[in-house]
């Protein structure tokens, strides 16, 4: 049986429904989609290595999550249900300082199993020690877009061992040579990076060619203290920087006025929503949808780290994401359910450069089938509306990326010993910080 999972093969997924039809897929063994439609099975039936009975289950583009800090899957549960700094300066930040390069191996890993088990395949991930990240993502078989998580404090010192830090991961990442790892330049924020440190990191992302991801606008007072010191608003401080452009990701953008959603749509910048997280911070405002919408931005959907969501639930963020925007805003036609969709599946391989986010011929076999015969599923009166609003990542029964068999029938080839040693880590992270 494991000698279906993760290797490269033909693949015919029979009786599945696409876009509301009951339709076959067939997967060439390159990873790409060779046919999608009715009635496929019949001619491609001899030739696939593997046959999947659909059994009438709904097939989806894989997910992508926008915005992720993998390994934080170790503080999962630790410290909740406090103010923001505290929660950072007294829980989060002593125990990062504990982390070993085996942590986030295994950190990286339990969240790549959380994120297949739940229907995403492709993530964007800010954090340190990236090297140990990408192990993990090589293993799992998903994709991701890693970057170095660039903070200078202001120190000239300080900003030469980011650079060098953030040189050293992209031509880490360069070296492996997998297709499906991609590096980025990961300027933290405006409050941790100084205006030097944010030309640095444009530059060098124009160099590379390569994708930026940044925090943006998450709190009230990250805008205030940015008109106090640069007498201007955080997206006009990133642009007088370089850092908006069409391959970069800024997460959060809560408190964007209107005039910056506009400037973010013109640069061509896509936005990762993260509504489980700013709700559980309560940073006091939902990100203008309807603003970056009228301004043309691709909004993208994001988990951010598992310490404060705290899972990695692509489908609960999408509901999350459509509720929160209703409430906020004080209007039940904002984000409807096939936005809320898009979101966290077209607009996020969008926002990534990647090709797939979409069920065509020619497209990268990034695949999920969602079960149908389930209490969350019927009736299907409207499947768009049961993904978003009723279903959760539990119901993913088979997730393929790249072509290759990640999931099936629930079944993952090693999670029992993902889930030991990630469960040991975090203990012994967290004993180590203790007894410091
Ligand atoms: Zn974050």
């Amino acid at each position: 049986m494991d000698d279906i999972f993760g290797r490269q093969q033909s693949i015919l997924i029979a009786d599945v429904r696409v876009n509301g039809k009951c339709s076959d897929i067939f997967v060439n063994d390159d990873g790409t989609i060779g046919a999608a439609g009715e009635g496929i099975r019949r001619e491609h039936k001899g030739e696939a290595d593997l046959i999947i009975d659909g059994n009438g289950a709904i097939a989806l583009p894989g997910l992508v999550n926008t915005h992720s800090h993998a390994a934080m899957s170790l503080l999962r549960g630790y410290a909740d249900d406090m103010i923001l700094q505290d929660w950072l300066s007294q829980k989060i930040w002593p125990l990062e300082a504990h982390l070993t390069p085996s942590d986030i191996y295994r950190g990286t890993k339990l969240a790549c199993l959380e994120m297949i088990k739940s229907g995403t395949v492709a993530f964007n991930d800010m954090y340190f020690m990236m090297e140990e990240a990408a192990r993990a993502v090589d293993e799992t078989g998903i994709r991701a877009t890693l970057c170095y998580g660039f903070i200078d404090l202001f120190s000239p010192e300080k900003r030469e061992a980011e650079c060098r830090a953030t040189e050293n991961l992209v031509r880490h990442i360069r070296s492996l040579n997998n297709p499906r790892i991609k590096a980025a330049v990961g300027p933290h924020a405006i409050y941790t990076v100084s205006p030097e440190g944010l030309r640095w990191c444009a530059g060098f992302a124009a160099q590379e060619k390569i994708g930026i991801h940044i925090h943006l606008s998450e709190t009230e007072k990250e805008v205030n203290d940015c008109i106090a010191l640069h007498g201007k608003r955080p997206a006009a401080h990133l642009d007088d920087c370089g850092i908006l452009t069409p391959h970069t990701i800024a997460a959060h953008c809560c408190w964007l006025d209107e005039a910056e959603c506009s400037l973010l749509g013109r640069r061509g910048v896509s936005v990762s929503h993260n509504p489980s997280s700013n709700m559980k911070l309560a940073t006091n405002r939902a990100m203008p949808y309807h603003w970056l919408k009228a301004a043309g931005v691709n909004v993208c959907l994001g988990t951010d780290g598992c310490a404060s969501n705290n899972n990695l639930d692509m489908f609960g963020e999408a509901k999350t994401a459509a509720l929160l925007q209703k409430f906020s805003w004080n209007n039940p036609t904002l984000l409807p359910a096939h936005e809320a969709l898009a979101m966290a599946t077209a607009n996020g391989a969008k926002g990534l450069g990647l090709a797939s986010g979409t069920l065509v011929t020619g497209a990268p076999a990034d695949i999920i089938l969602v079960t149908a015969r389930t209490a969350c599923n019927t009736p299907l009166h409207n499947a768009t509306s049961n993904l978003v609003y009723s279903c959760n990542g539990g119901t993913v029964g088979t997730t393929i990326c790249d072509g290759r068999v990640l999931m099936l029938d629930r079944e993952i080839p090693g999670e029992e010993q993902i889930l030991s040693e990630a469960a040991t880590a975090a203990q012994e992270l967290v004993r180590r910080a203790q007894s410091a």
